[in-house]
């Protein structure tokens, strides 16, 4: 399992990760309950959908928009098991451990508050064009 600044480092490069960006209705959800709130349910999405040994629809699983994990987990490689070989480093077939799960929950974490800066407190590489929001 990959050290998440190292892995945050490389998705920082990665111009199809970069182009994720909370979309309004996304936003306005995480801004009302809360950024606990939205990872104790990533926590729970993870668990169901990502954890198991053998997710149901590996690949697809994760929609493109109406939850702010979803647009978190494109954003931070965690969608899908090959994703999270890829850029984690957590091999696929097999179950995730409670480490490896918490790791995908810091990284959803991490990425939501870096969402919740106004723009001109990100770094640079953090702060790509936003798609317009309509
Ligand atoms: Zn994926």
């Amino acid at each position: 399992m990959r050290d998440l600044d190292a892995v945050f480092a490389a998705l920082a490069k990665s111009a199809f990760q970069r182009r994720f960006a909370l979309g309004v209705r996304e936003g306005k959800y995480l801004r009302e309950k809360g950024v606990e709130t939205v990872v104790a349910q990533a926590r729970e999405l993870i668990g169901k959908r990502l954890a198991p040994q053998a997710p149901l629809n590996d690949g697809k699983q994760t929609p493109f928009r109406g939850h702010p994990v979803f647009i978190a987990q494109h954003a931070t490689a965690t969608c899908c098991r090959s994703c999270l070989a890829k850029w984690h480093g957590i091999a696929v077939g097999k179950a995730l451990d409670d480490a490896e799960r918490q790791h995908v929950v810091d990284a959803i974490e991490r990425w939501l508050r870096a969402q919740l800066l106004p723009a001109g407190a990100k770094p640079a590489d953090e702060n790509p064009q936003r798609e317009l929001p309509f």
